[in-house]
């Protein structure tokens, strides 16, 4: 009974600490008296969490703000830098990783290329990229965060698979956990994405939407009133390997007709190569003879208006639309975000992807949902993977 009340008395603590944890973070200067009024917690309740970040160093005093008749209160802030964190994407060809403060603001970034390894060496080009960030001693780092392609189990950091490395039931969180001593959260590159998205887009908190990040993988991230959604066992958005088309080409996860096998950057690069040697007009029709066309070959003859290159583009941007269609009429999310590699493909292929979704969705639905291209860069899979760390070790979201 007694460790029973001693762990409640725990769990009060751990809440009232994110609480006021929380609010200090929401606003940019305010008083111990201010944060009992918009907790609803008392003044000594306040007082004793306060003391407990300020020793953590989670939390600063400003000196006096304005006085209200007596002595003047001191005002208290999260400082930006007061932890950072270790933000990793691991991508098809490279490992990325980013140093980010409490606002998202990267301060230090450091790619390294994979060259085709995976299982064990990548792994320890992982371990490598970690001891780089780290390197320069600075702020206390909070843990660990990565966003890595395939099934993770996020609530122990297991990656069940991952196709392009080799992992299969890899207990990644743990090995990083072991290996550095530090908190580490580990969930599909997608969800990480949409987290990104959600958490350092600007956009309004508690907002829904669905993030579809297309590269040379397809998958999507569901964030429904300000919360990841990851469905049961995680694999909540695996829309890339959908059979959606009797093409029957063979897709790496050794099914056919995935959406991923029409819709994806390896999609459009492959049936560019197929196509070229036979169209002497195209400018791709040169480096097809030796195989040279890739995605930036691509993007390059899309943009100056070349016919074969717009044609791929556009067939791929059909099925991604009518997969979008659908996911309109199962969710009814009204904010579709497009992230990843094929949005190199701009505008044009944007309005090709909407108009296919509107066409394919139930009309009052598809009236009511915007399809954009999302408002963050290269560092969105990065920033995802720093804000679910962040969210789940302190119960911060920036979102505003
Ligand atoms: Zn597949």
């Amino acid at each position: 009974m007694r460790s029973l009340q001693k762990a409640t008395h725990q769990q009060t603590r751990l809440i009232n600490q994110q609480l006021v944890l929380r609010t200090l973070y929401d606003q940019t200067a305010v008083s111990r008296a201010e944060v009992a009024r918009l907790t609803g917690l008392t003044r000594t309740t306040v007082s004793d969490v306060v003391d407990g970040l300020l020793e953590a160093g989670l939390v600063e005093e400003m000196g006096p703000g304005q006085s209200t008749g007596g002595k003047a209160p001191i005002l208290l802030r999260v400082p930006d830098d007061a932890r950072h964190l270790v933000g990793i994407e691991v991508g098809d060809s490279s490992l990325a990783g980013a140093i980010v403060n409490l606002r998202g603001e990267v301060r230090r970034r450091v790619e390294v290329p994979l060259d085709g390894r995976d299982g064990e060496m990548a792994l320890a080009r992982l371990d490598g990229l970690i001891a780089e960030l780290m390197e320069p001693a600075g702020p206390p780092i909070l843990g660990i965060g990565v966003g890595t392609p395939g099934l993770i189990d996020t609530t122990t950091g297991t990656v069940q698979w991952a196709v392009n490395l080799d992992w299969r039931d890899l207990p990644l969180g743990e090995r990083l956990r072991e290996r550095w001593g530090l908190p580490v959260h580990v969930a599909n590159d997608s969800h990480a994405a949409a987290l990104g998205e959600h958490t350092f887009g600007g956009h309004a908190p508690g907002e829904s939407m669905v993030v579809v990040k297309v590269g040379r993988g397809i998958g999507a991230g569901i964030v429904i009133g300000g919360q990841l959604y990851t469905g049961e066992g995680s694999g909540a958005g695996e829309i890339g390997h959908s059979a959606i088309a009797d093409n029957y080409r063979p897709c790496r996860c050794g099914s056919v007709g995935c959406l991923e096998t029409l819709a994806s950057t390896r999609a459009v690069v492959q049936r560019a190569r197929e196509l070229a040697p036979h169209a002497p007009e195209s400018a791709l029709h040169e480096s097809a003879k030796s195989d040279l066309i890739d995605l930036d070959e691509l993007v390059r003859a899309f943009t100056a208006g070349d016919d074969l290159a717009r044609e791929v583009v556009q067939d791929a941007s059909r099925h991604l639309g009518r997969a979008i269609g659908s996911l309109i009429g199962t969710l009814s999310i009204h904010h579709v975000l497009l992230v990843g590699e094929m949005t190199r493909f701009g505008e044009p292929w944007l309005t090709a992807v909407r108009r296919e979704a509107h066409r394919s969705a139930l009309a009052i639905l598809a009236d009511a949902t915007t399809v954009e291209i999302g408002r963050l860069g290269d560092d969105l899979v990065v920033l995802g993977a720093a804000a679910l760390l962040m969210t789940r070790e302190l119960g911060l979201a920036l979102s505003r």
